[in-house]
């Protein structure tokens, strides 16, 4: 059987086609359609980009469109409605709309998605899996903001979370890693991509994560501030006389590591910092500071950890971050070996801690869309397997 994953941005549809044999998922086909409706773009909607998406799938041979059994959506946010993905109704969409003040650059395009796959494909079970869903464990002390109730209560300022999809993904490898149960384990994981977040999963339950109502709180990123006295946009306002939108636009888009040196490519800033521009040099100083703050944090809250997890672009290909992001933390038990960390081949779950190393330190390839793929085959009641019994991985 197979499971078609798809992932609509506001000028982008992207899809993966996933088969499920003996409990193994094999990736068949993906794609990108960019640009959808900008200009003189041949492709004006997500109805037209999906339908050219079904017809380049039944050219492919591989793909056998009468073996697909359903569509997985990413949806990023849930609002407080949603903690496990979910078989789409009118219901469901409904709730998605709800949380689109939340996410008001998300939420539209996946329902414009999700609009154009139930049209087109009415016979299809649809699944929405969200990226705020697996935050949903978080305890109120770390979900509630030190505000009155009625900024919570009326309009539901509150953390939510981002990257859940991931971070329950990879944490879930990491047990496997560990050769124990989620629910035995601790870990912290990192996901660092152009976005980043941290998350703090006891048990297999999130109890903290770093990113915020909205995606800009927690961690330095591309293009983001991460954590920043609420009073600095006041300032801003008042001082250098910005508007509400060009505020939005610097905090999210012109900030993080762009805003520290001129770019959000870690590996050009790696670069220019090894060439000995201070700016670029700066900006990484910055970066790992908020990790091992973080790292901290989340170790003062586990009690216990068994494992550190990193991932996405940064996490995955970048040695120089995981050792910033690690120095100096033996006390707590976490000590990297070098040369580990220096041979960490691509798309292969590593790990890259000492021998003895009390806490492991793991490099695990994020793999969102075969978690969608998974979850959504679940929802349909079409994969029992709900963690398929899986051979240790080998290091
Ligand atoms: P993602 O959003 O997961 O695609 O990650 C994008 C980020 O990963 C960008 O900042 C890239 O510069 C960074 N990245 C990708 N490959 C490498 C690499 N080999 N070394 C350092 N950073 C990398």
């Amino acid at each position: 059987m197979q499971i078609l994953v798809l992932n609509s941005g506001s000028s982008s549809l992207k899809h993966q086609l996933f088969a499920l044999s003996d409990g193994e998922l094999t990736k068949l086909d993906r794609g990108s359609i960019e640009c959808i409706g900008e200009g003189n773009a041949q492709v004006h909607c997500h109805a037209d980009a999906l339908a050219l998406v079904f017809e380049q799938l039944e050219r492919a041979s591989e793909c056998d469109p009468r073996e697909l059994v359903g569509i997985g959506h990413r949806v990023v946010h849930g609002g407080d409605l949603f903690d496990h993905p979910v078989l789409i109704d009118d219901r469901v969409i409904r709730g998605i709309r709800e949380a689109i003040p939340l996410a008001p650059l998300h939420n539209p395009p996946a329902l414009a998605g999700i609009d154009a796959a139930r049209t087109l494909r009415p016979d299809l079970p649809q699944v929405a899996v969200f990226d705020t869903a697996f935050h949903q464990t978080l305890p109120s002390h770390a979900l509630r903001y030190a505000l009155p109730a009625w900024c919570y209560e009326k309009y539901g300022i509150r953390r939510y979370g981002m990257h859940g999809i991931s971070h329950a993904f990879v944490s879930r490898r990491a047990a496997e890693l560990l050769d124990r149960q989620p629910a035995d384990v601790n870990v912290i994981t990192f996901h660092l991509g152009n976005g980043a977040s941290a998350a703090a999963i006891a048990g297999g339950r999130c109890v903290e994560t770093s990113m915020g109502m909205t995606p800009l709180e927690g961690l330095v990123m591309g293009t983001r501030c991460g954590d920043l006295d609420p009073s600095v946009p006041m300032f801003l306002y008042r001082e250098a006389g910005m508007t509400v939108a060009e505020v939005d636009r610097l905090l999210s888009h012109d900030s993080g590591l762009k805003g520290l040196c001129g770019s959000n490519d870690l590996r050009a800033i790696l670069q220019r910092a090894k060439r000995g521009h201070s700016d670029a040099e700066l900006a990484l100083q910055i970066y790992c500071h908020r990790l091992k703050k973080y790292l901290g944090a989340y170790f003062a809250i586990l009690g216990r950890v068994d494992a550190v997890v990193f991932t996405a672009g940064v996490g995955e290909n970048s040695p120089e971050i995981r050792r910033s992001a690690c120095d100096g933390l033996d006390l707590i038990g976490i000590r990297l070996d070098e040369e580990r960390n220096l041979a960490v081949r691509r798309g292969q779950a590593s790990d890259v801690s000492a021998n003895g190393s009390p806490v492991r330190v793991f490099v695990i390839p994020t793999d969102e869309e075969a978690e969608i793929a998974r979850r959504s085959l679940e929802v349909m009641g079409l994969d029992s397997t709900e963690h398929p019994p899986r051979k240790k991985p080998s290091l």
